[in-house]
């Protein structure tokens, strides 16, 4: 395949891929959509560059090389933005620099004064700083969990700027010839011509997967955790108890719960308004997650109700987790403005499970039982159900 034919595939290539991204565009999370819009921009760039240098040898090249350069380091400018924003990282206006001086650097070594190596070179050195800092939000730690669509994107940025590199050091040692990229048999030239295709087609692949990867997770975590705390919602508690519930049996064992309820939340809501009342729950998830780490769950049963699932088979170790959490809430009454405070206590219902609960229910029905023994007996206390 010659060099022109190897563009003409690319090209077709993506402006497949980017037609793809199109069509899924509407379906997309809106978050991630401008992300996706400057991805989808940047391949029909690149393809529109890439059929440039197809056909440089029938046009002026002083004319055809500089627009070609200028449409593909825009491309790998929105490319590196688009990746920034699917990671939620600001924009950074100064990479745009890179265009102009590609495109005035092109047209001053093909027009003015015709060298192939520094092309080469001037391209190598403005692409490998967007690369660089698309690599730098795909693998960045404080992305948090990386997809594994975004692990394959990372290797890809990492092969292009290695390649880069390569490419800098390669044609400032050797003086390569020829004025013109496509009559040129040099495998390096051949490998850039592959590089320059691969990132917007498999690239662009790679990224429609991590977008909807990404979706998918979303969509995991919404099903899992409650909305407004962040903690575990009914669904996962409920699918949790019965696992450890079927575990304890099977293994002869046991584990204890409690109930959590926030004492006189209603006049919270009454004498704030709903919105405190909603900051008061998201602070007491947030103290009871704190200290009580997993093996323990904590989760939102509903209202201003929790369940923790604790990972104990000792009755007294069980109130003394419970105590813990009271203490906890009631020695961190929550900021409002102005410097006041407000104080939360809540009343906790234990109970351990044994041989006579023939399910979840009757576990729960257990802790519910002495939380209703609090509540009658003042509030702000720790009860174990004792059958
Ligand atoms: P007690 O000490 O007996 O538990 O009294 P209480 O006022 O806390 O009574 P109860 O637990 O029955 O009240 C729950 C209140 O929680 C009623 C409801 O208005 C409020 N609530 C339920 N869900 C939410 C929510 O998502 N946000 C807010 N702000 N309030 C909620
Ligand atoms: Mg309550």
């Amino acid at each position: 395949m010659d060099s022109s034919t190897i563009f003409i595939v690319a090209t077709l290539m993506m402006f497949l891929n980017g037609g793809v991204l199109g069509l899924i565009h509407r379906n997309l999370a809106s978050a991630v959509q401008p992300s996706a819009a400057d991805w989808r921009i940047g391949t029909l760039l690149a393809a529109g560059g890439s059929l440039l240098l197809a056909f440089q040898n029938h046009y002026p090249t002083e004319i055809i090389l500089p627009i070609a350069n200028g449409c593909l380091s825009t491309a790998i400018v929105l490319y590196a933005r688009s990746l920034r924003r699917f990671f939620g990282m600001p924009d950074l206006h100064w990479i745009w620099f890179i265009v102009p001086v590609c495109v005035l650097g092109i047209y001053v070594f093909s027009a003015l004064r015709p060298n192939l190596s520094a092309r080469v070179v001037l391209v190598s050195v403005m692409w490998s700083i967007p690369l660089s800092l698309a690599l730098n939000a795909l693998i960045s730690p404080e992305r948090g969990r990386v997809l594994l669509s975004g692990r394959v994107l990372a290797a890809m940025f990492a092969t292009s700027l290695a390649f880069m590199v390569w490419r800098v050091i390669y044609f400032s040692v050797y003086a390569v010839p020829e004025n013109s990229a496509l009559s040129s048999a040099n495998v390096m030239i051949l490998l850039s011509q592959a590089l320059i295709s691969i990132l917007p087609t498999i690239g662009t692949t790679a990224f429609a997967l991590m977008c909807t990867e990404r979706a998918q997770r979303q969509w995991q975590e919404s099903a899992s955790y409650d909305h407004l705390t962040g903690i575990a919602n009914r669904f996962t508690l409920t699918s949790a108890l019965n696992q450890r519930f079927a575990v304890a049996r099977k293994n002869n064992s046991c584990f204890a719960l409690m109930i959590v309820d926030i004492d006189h939340f209603k006049s919270v809501n009454d004498k704030f308004g709903h919105g405190v009342g909603d900051r008061a729950l998201i602070h007491v998830a947030h103290t009871m997650q704190r200290a009580l780490q997993a093996p323990h769950l904590v989760g939102r049963q509903g209202g201003d109700e929790f369940v923790v699932l604790l990972s104990t088979t000792e009755p007294t170790h069980a109130i003394q987790l419970a105590e813990t959490v009271r203490v906890a809430i009631e020695r961190n009454p929550m900021r409002l403005r102005d410097n006041e405070v407000l104080p939360v206590t809540v009343s906790i219902g234990v109970a351990l499970m044994d041989q006579n609960d023939t399910d979840t229910d009757a576990l729960l029905r257990r802790a519910d039982r002495a939380l209703y023994v609090v509540k009658n007996a003042g509030r702000n206390r720790v009860e174990l159900d004792t059958q």
